[in-house]
């Protein structure tokens, strides 16, 4: 296709601003000087970027940085609290909302039962507590800037539609994108769950030093995301990085993916609730009848995790088993991508070596030994609310690439 000089000359100032705009914010406080060797653009190029930046009031000097050999450079950050994003996350049981300033630091977050309905669907009500949550943060409206959604897939990422998960059928066919974009005049990103939790590992976490890992979790589902070259990898379909539907028996009873002995049936919170009842009417003692009932008739998956913790044999166990089974689908992810880490996020990652060290014993015996051998396998370090964090970075994600959304709402034009 053949693009006009005047065009390509625009593109390739809105590709700049954009790596300007991520690098100053994974670096910050930042020079000039540092950031145009870390984003390759010339010392003329970052200042004028810069200026307009500090002219739409996102971005201001906040004085000398480290004393060096000569004059100590100016350093840059995002001034506080100019704009601000909604992370909401919508899973199986909840639904969260929160309100992020441009760093991510969370100013507000409010939890609902996913079967809240305030008046008429599910995207009305999500609608009106959005409303709510904005008032109820105290935010200038003026302020926001986006709204990231991350929900349980499959999804469309483009088409801003939730399609057809497991036990969530009210919010099938959504087009949430559009109805958000509507109700609140803000652009909306929706993303897997998985893969927002990916990316805020990857900005705020354990997976800060790698610019390839996978990340897995584990809870009513089995989900994973890849960051490739720094950034997430989604497939052309956005349905990349599915580890958990990767087959680990094909004599295995059927997934309702279509696939035979899926990863997920083995290792997801479901799974493990029911591979421990399982043994426990074949026999195997637990003290967890002491919490779920003498039929374990009200188990879940958090009191798995936490009596595994306290010592109980049998959730051991099958925390481990479960554990191991993940693996061999982290293996033939490993085998694929030969990433450096492979970073273990909710919940598993909350019974630390319990889950990690069955799962690197798996790794190191059965991946190709030159993946494996400078491998990092270790836990998600994602402090506070994670599926809203996720949804929001997934919005910072998009403002990254399209910085002309964050200078228009505060009057520079593009
Ligand atoms: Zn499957």
């Amino acid at each position: 296709m053949h693009h006009s000089r005047g065009a390509n000359l625009q593109a390739v100032k809105w590709q700049n601003r954009s790596v300007a705009l991520e690098t100053l914010w994974q670096h910050q406080p930042i020079s000039r000087k540092d950031l145009a060797e870390r984003t390759h653009l010339t010392a003329a190029t970052v200042t004028n970027i810069i200026g307009e930046f500090v002219a739409a009031g996102i971005v201001h000097e906040i004085g000398p940085g480290e004393p060096g050999r000569g004059r100590r450079p100016t350093l840059l950050a995002f001034v506080d609290g100019t704009a601000c994003l909604m992370g909401v996350n919508l899973s199986r049981t909840e639904l969260s909302i929160a309100v992020f300033d441009l760093v991510l630091n969370c100013h507000y977050h409010i939890t609902h039962p996913i079967t809240t309905r305030t008046s008429g669907g599910a995207a009305e009500t999500l609608i009106d507590l959005i409303r709510d949550a904005i008032s109820a943060s105290r935010i200038d409206p003026q302020r926001l800037v986006g709204i990231g959604v991350s929900s349980p897939g499959p999804l469309s990422v483009n088409e801003g539609v939730i399609y057809a998960p497991p036990q969530f059928a009210e919010w099938s066919n959504l087009p949430l994108g559009k109805l958000l974009t509507q109700a609140f005049k803000l652009p909306v990103w929706l993303e897997n769950d998985a893969n927002a939790n990916a990316l805020a590992e990857h900005w705020l976490g354990a997976g800060q030093p790698y610019n390839n890992f996978i990340y897995v979790e584990s809870h009513s589902g089995v989900g994973s995301g890849i960051i490739l070259g720094g950034r997430l990898f989604t497939g052309s379909a956005g349905v990349a990085a599915e580890i958990g539907h990767t087959s680990i028996d094909r004599n295995g009873p059927r997934c309702p993916c279509g696939n035979y002995g899926c990863v997920e049936l083995y290792s997801s919170g479901p799974a493990v609730v029911q591979m421990i009842r399982a043994a426990h009417s074949a026999g195997s003692p637990t003290r967890l009848t002491a919490v779920a009932g003498a039929a374990l008739e009200r188990l879940t998956f958090d009191q798995v995790l936490e009596a595994a913790l306290a010592g109980d044999d049998l959730a051991g166990r099958v925390i481990e088993s479960a554990a191991c089974s993940l693996a061999l689908g982290i293996v033939n992810a490993i085998n694929l991508i030969d990433p450096q880490a492979v970073i273990i996020g909710h919940k598993l990652n909350r019974v630390g070596e319990l889950a990690l060290a069955p799962m690197r014993e798996v790794i190191q015996q059965q991946t190709i030994p030159q993946a494996a051998a400078r491998l990092n396998v270790l836990a998600g370090s994602l402090e506070g609310p994670v599926g809203v964090t996720g949804a929001a970075c997934r919005a910072l994600s998009g403002i990254f690439q399209e910085p002309n959304l964050l200078l228009r709402s505060f009057s520079l034009a593009g």
